[in-house]
């Protein structure tokens, strides 16, 4: 029977999707599976894991035999090279190829430049014949034609698997600065953290994260920082307990212990705050995710610059949203999968908004008891 393909399938980060390549490995019933991952860091994460499980599996190395390997992992920049091109028509040829799938697929909509030349060379230079499966947790309805597109596949022949994504462990909130040094007074507040916990703090503008590490003392990670490979290795190894960083820090964090994200400012974009604040509770233990922003924020012209895109636009309001007077996780929830809802449900952690409408309640009861403690007071 032919088998389905290509899939896309869009589940939650806690949902376990490497076990989708890793138990059928486990059983021993199929070929070769190979798995595409965005950054060598992710590479060796996936292999550590599949060696726990007792997987056959490797990391792609055209030198060494990959034989007995059920599991193959590799980057982007190896799969599109000769040597594995060359790998992958002898598994062809001795049918032992069963799937390709690429995780954290959502990359292609990653802005910059080189990754989504390199998967869109993917789709141009694949002709697979064998199970394509595409993975990710963060996929915005509105991108995902985007997303197939980028990859050359065809909307009406792929099948999709759209889960809800939402954490409901994470209590989203807002906190309003006017003063640098309440800027500081609210983050030491916040980073009340047991010796295991772990925070991010995301700046917009790399001044900005390197002045916040000067006043708080924290290891700072930038794109053209010294040694960030190093600082991002021992925050990944738990030596480092809180780092200030741009969005420069964009995959490969996959720490279960990561309690506290703080962003300071407005993000640019929703889609890059739903996915750097989803790196928090992959433990599923209740975790924070805090928005601070400026009493006087930057003005729509200032923020989208002189030419915007439609999804700048798009993106600008939708954060605007975010931050007024609503549910947070409904807007959330709205834009990443498509739900719609007013307000945070019994069983997830409640946001600011819902906390203090919930809070309400009790306001008529005091006035009441202000009342008669005033009428008594008359008598
Ligand atoms: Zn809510």
């Amino acid at each position: 029977m032919a088998r389905v393909s290509p899939i896309l399938a869009i589940l939650p980060t806690s949902a376990g999707k490497s076990l989708l390549f890793q138990f059928p490995a486990t059983l021993g019933l199929i070929g070769v599976t190979i798995v595409i991952e965005p950054l060598l860091s992710l590479l060796q994460d996936q292999l550590s894991r599949a060696k726990t499980l007792g997987i056959s599996s490797a990391i792609f190395n055209a030198r060494s035999p990959l034989d007995s390997a059920r599991l193959v992992f590799t980057t982007l920049e190896t799969f599109l090279g000769l040597d594995f091109r060359n790998y992958i028509n002898r598994l062809r040829i001795t049918q032992q190829l069963d799937w390709v799938i690429i995780d954290e697929c959502h990359i292609i909509l990653n802005r910059k430049e080189s990754f989504r030349k390199n998967l869109g060379r993917l789709g141009e230079v694949v002709d697979l014949k064998t199970q394509l499966v595409l993975l990710t947790a963060t996929l915005p309805p509105r991108y995902q034609a985007s997303l197939l597109r980028g990859l050359f596949l065809d909307p009406n022949r792929t099948k999709i698997y759209r889960a809800n994504t939402a954490r409901p462990n994470i209590r989203y909130s807002i906190q309003v600065f006017r003063a640098k040094t309440d800027v500081f007074r609210i983050i030491q507040g916040e980073l009340d953290l047991s010796e295991s916990d772990q925070a991010l703090i995301y700046t917009r503008t790399r001044d900005q994260a390197r002045e916040l590490s000067k006043v708080l003392g924290y290891s700072v990670y930038y794109s053209n920082r010294p040694n960030k490979e190093k600082i991002l290795r021992e925050f990944l190894e738990g030596k480092i307990q809180v780092l200030i960083t741009t969005s420069s820090l964009s995959y490969g964090v996959d720490r279960p212990s990561i309690r506290i994200i703080i962003h300071l400012g407005l993000p640019y974009r929703l889609y890059d705050y739903a996915q750097e604040t989803g790196r928090a509770g992959r433990d599923n233990k209740r975790s924070n995710a805090i928005l601070l922003l400026p009493l006087d924020p930057p003005t729509k012209a200032t923020s989208l610059g002189p030419h915007p895109t439609q999804e700048d636009i798009f993106e600008y309001d939708i954060i605007q949203r975010y931050i007024s007077n609503t549910c947070r996780r409904a807007i959330l929830d709205s834009y990443l999968d498509g739900l719609e809802e007013k307000s945070c449900k019994e069983e997830v952690i409640k946001c600011d908004f819902c906390s203090l409408e919930e809070s309400k309640w009790y306001i008529p009861y005091i006035r009441l008891l202000l009342t008669i403690s005033r009428s008594f007071r008359a008598f």
